[in-house]
């Protein structure tokens, strides 16, 4: 645990957070008077203070006030926690999730170039980063400018996979059991009804639809009747003209067969994710997951030969017993393979994944090693791809980011419109949630379907009741 000692400021949440960067899994106990046994001192009196203090390490900065006092003492908190660390995060003092959209909002008060230089000079971001937050708001911006007014997208949730990976903290159930697996045919079920209900919905509030993503979990969980039966839902109920993209994220290769593409070739589904995560066997077996490469590679042409022309590829960066040259290996692999796409993530541990960052030290090394992976994956990708989409999770190795790279004209539109909430997004299935999002304002408003999928089934006519709030909301804020 590390005590952290607050004297006389209100920044202790962003220094929190910034500790968090160095070690995600310390607990940080805030006090907010003078004791001897603090890890991290920051005071704000005649001068700015921090002084870092643990057993094998020692030391003192102060600062002259200044106009902004909390970037600067973020600033020396920041090199005092990486001499003791040894670790530089490369988006220096930047917490937040979504940096290519704070760069766009700086820019419009400050222009590009002082932007650039506030990012590099004040926030201590790298050029490695700045380069692709840059790329990224340009790709942002220009995507959302094509989305029409009163559009929407819908969302499906197929919360199920085969087994279950032991860095994940989704809320998917594993198959492998038969209580899960005896869930499926009622969750189809309701499933589509769900559907039915929201396309009528969407009818009654007059928008269109402008992308389709069907995620989880693991969609192709489902046998390839199921599959059919929720595709041809949404044909059912749903105005597909004006929709330009329709994701089916096939996932694991495990699941995927040549009988369950043939139906998502034959709807009008156009672009498809199959996920490798890695190209090592040994890092696949490590982490759960019941495939080999090999099985990626072979499912991945099976879908090329039957004319799957949009494919995405999945990998993670800083998976457990993974090494640099390992991911690099899969990244020379994935670009091999010649997708359209690749979303390269990092590794975010949280607690309700099975695996845990035990120490500093070890959540360090891993940040160090990712970061390695990345750079490497960023040099070699620009080649082909171009970055139009990114964020940062909490508990990240080192607060890295998740980048989504395409070629030209395939970027993934879904990606961007969730992530900027440009739109309204209209969500079915267990664990989704509907963001509603006002026609002409910035009014933003959730609706949460039960998580987990026998809560999904149980709760069922609740959810239903929930959805009527979309019908208001439009009417509210028309
Ligand atoms: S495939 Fe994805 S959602 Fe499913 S268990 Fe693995 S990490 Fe979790």
């Amino acid at each position: 645990m590390i005590k952290l000692l607050v004297i006389n400021h209100k920044f202790h949440y962003e220094m929190e957070k910034l500790v968090r960067i160095f070690m995600p899994d310390v607990k940080i106990q805030v006090v907010y008077e003078e004791c001897d046994d603090f890890n991290l001192y920051t005071s704000v009196t005649d001068e700015i203070k921090v002084i870092i203090n643990f057993e094998d390490f020692n030391k003192t900065l102060t600062a002259p006030l200044c106009d902004d006092n909390e970037m600067q003492m973020g600033r020396m908190v920041y090199s005092l926690m990486g001499e003791y660390t040894g670790f530089y995060p490369k988006w220096g003092v930047l917490t937040g999730v979504r940096p290519s959209k704070l760069l766009i909002n700086t820019e419009k008060q400050m222009g590009r170039e002082k932007t650039k230089e506030y990012f590099k000079k004040d926030l201590l971001v790298t050029d490695e980063k700045f380069r692709i937050a840059r790329e990224v708001a340009d790709w942002e911006e220009k995507i959302i400018s094509t989305s029409k007014p009163g559009s929407f997208s819908l969302y499906i949730s197929i919360p199920f996979c085969p087994s279950r990976c032991s860095y994940c903290s989704f809320v998917s159930h594993s198959v492998e059991n038969d209580k899960a697996k005896n869930l499926l045919p009622q969750y189809v079920e309701l499933l589509s009804k769900e559907l039915e209900i929201t396309g009528k919905i969407a009818k009654d509030i007059g928008v269109s639809l402008e992308s389709i993503y069907i995620g989880g979990g693991t969609p192709t969980t489902l046998s390839a009747e199921q599959l059919k039966i929720v595709i041809s839902s949404i044909e059912n109920n749903f105005d597909l003209k004006s929709c330009r993209e329709f994701t089916v994220e096939a996932g694991r290769p495990d699941t995927i067969t040549e009988e369950k593409l043939s139906v998502i070739k034959n709807s009008p589904v156009d672009r498809i994710s199959i996920n490798p995560q890695t190209f090592n066997d040994s890092v696949l077996q490590a982490v759960g997951r019941r495939h080999t490469a090999d099985d990626t590679i072979r499912i991945f042409r099976l879908a090329r030969e039957m004319g799957f022309d949009n494919i995405n590829m999945d990998l993670i960066a800083g998976l457990p017993t993974d090494t640099v040259e390992g991911f690099k290996y899969s990244l020379d692999t994935a670009i091999n393979l010649d997708p359209e796409n690749i979303t390269v993530h990092t590794l975010a541990v949280k607690r309700a994944s099975g695996i845990g960052q035990n120490s500093p030290k070890i959540a360090v090394q891993n940040a160090n090693i990712a970061s390695q992976m990345l750079s490497y994956a960023y040099e070699k990708l620009y080649e082909k791809y171009h970055p139009y989409y990114m964020y940062r999770q909490s508990k990240s190795a080192g607060s890295l980011e998740n980048v989504g790279w395409a070629k030209p004209d395939t970027e993934c539109i879904y990606n961007i419109f969730m992530m900027e909430e440009c739109h309204t997004i209209l969500s079915c299935g267990g664990g989704a949630v509907t963001k509603l999002k006002a026609p002409n304002g910035d009014e933003i408003e959730r609706i949460f379907n039960f998580k987990y999928p026998f809560e999904y089934i149980s709760g069922f006519r609740e959810l239903i009741e929930r959805k009527k709030r979309i019908t208001w909301f439009y009417n509210t804020y028309k």
